[in-house]
């Protein structure tokens, strides 16, 4: 089944691919990371909700993204139906949205090849997220590392997709993926669009460290599946403002990191108004403050949880889900890349 839709200049001037029923084409990519996390879950996760009604959204589990770094292959299966389970859990109703698998559809790497001889390799260098990567993977700093926003872009252009939601420290890439189109399309003629970042309102999300950036690797999170008890003792001892040694000590919220990173967005404008108050006259005590956030926190989570349960319960539904999202994304994959091919001469029966 076709699902050519067409390009035209957005009100911006960017070259915007519309599928056939008109709508804009999302595309975002879930890393197979080994638990989704409550920072994956405000940063990302619950933001890409939000775009089901309005655009055509596709979800990636980008297992060939996390090969880019040392790993256990007899892990990586139950990885990606974590990722799976947890990302529907949380709200990727697979009724509105495409979720599949990476390397399910074989295009995406032909398509980084391609896009690999558009790519300045100066452009690659600047990329922040390899200088990172590169210091906290010394001892594997592979080709993959370096090339992986070009199978970023790939990813994103494979299906025209338009509208790419991410953090901030994922606009680079996308400006790059643009940039990429670009140079494809100077080169060979109209075929990607020039994608867009749309950020999430979201920023970095911090982990119990009150230090870093909620993380795996670094031990500071809170999975967005942990048993309540299991918050609760993590909760307990993270970082508040170090005013406060004693309970009589008043505090500032937005010194925080349970303020600022947790409460701000699990609890409603009364208990802020609340712990405003309570923190800076030194009327309530650090525990309360943190008693109300997990109460606040189960709020949201629990049915999550519940739900992902329920999912776990039927394995085969989940497998059906990312097997239906594989064959509807191969359909389209194999329109859009023998499109690039043909725009590159790369038909010998076609001399
Ligand atoms: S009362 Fe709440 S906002 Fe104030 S320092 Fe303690 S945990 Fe943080």
């Amino acid at each position: 089944m076709s699902d050519q839709g067409t390009m035209k200049r957005d009100a911006n001037d960017y070259l915007t691919y519309y599928n056939a029923s008109g709508k804009v084409r999302t595309f975002s990519g879930i890393q197979p990371s080994g638990e989704v996390h409550i920072g994956n879950y405000l940063g990302a996760i619950s933001n890409w909700v939000k775009f089901l009604d309005d655009y055509d959204c596709f979800f990636c589990i980008v297992d060939h993204h996390a090969t880019t770094i040392a790993y256990d292959p007899a892990r990586m299966p139950a990885r990606v139906f974590d990722a799976a389970v947890a990302n529907i859990a949380a709200g990727l109703d697979p009724e509105r949205c495409v979720i599949f698998v990476q390397s399910e559809v074989p295009e995406h790497t032909e398509l980084a090849w391609v896009f690999n001889t558009v790519t300045p390799f100066g452009d690659l260098s600047r990329m922040t997220q390899f200088k990172q990567k590169s210091q906290q993977h010394e001892e594997n700093i592979n080709v993959g590392l370096f090339t992986y926003p070009v199978l970023q872009a790939a990813d994103i252009l494979l299906y025209k997709a338009s509208a790419v939601p991410v953090g901030e420290d994922q606009v680079q890439h996308i400006e790059l993926a643009r940039e990429i189109a670009r140079k494809f399309n100077t080169r060979y003629g109209d075929v990607f669009p020039e994608c867009q970042a749309h950020l999430t309102p979201a920023k970095r999300i911090m982990g119990l460290d009150g230090e870093n950036k909620m993380s795996k690797s670094l031990g500071n999170t809170i999975g967005l599946l942990e048993e309540p008890e299991s918050i609760w003792k993590k909760l307990g001892p993270a970082k508040t403002d170090e005013r406060r040694k004693r309970k009589t000590d008043p505090g500032v919220p937005e010194d925080c990191n349970v303020y600022t990173s947790y409460h701000s967005y699990f609890s409603s404008p009364e208990d802020l108004s609340w712990i405003q108050e309570g923190c800076t006259t030194a009327g309530i005590g650090c525990l309360q403050c943190k008693k109300r956030l997990f109460k606040n926190m189960l709020a949201v989570l629990d049915p999550i949880r519940e739900k992902a349960t329920g999912l776990r319960a039927r394995p085969d539904f989940v497998h059906e889900v990312l097997s239906a999202g594989a064959e509807r994304c191969r359909g389209i994959a194999a329109e859009v890349i023998e499109e690039a091919r043909t725009a590159m001469g790369l038909h010998r029966n076609r001399v």
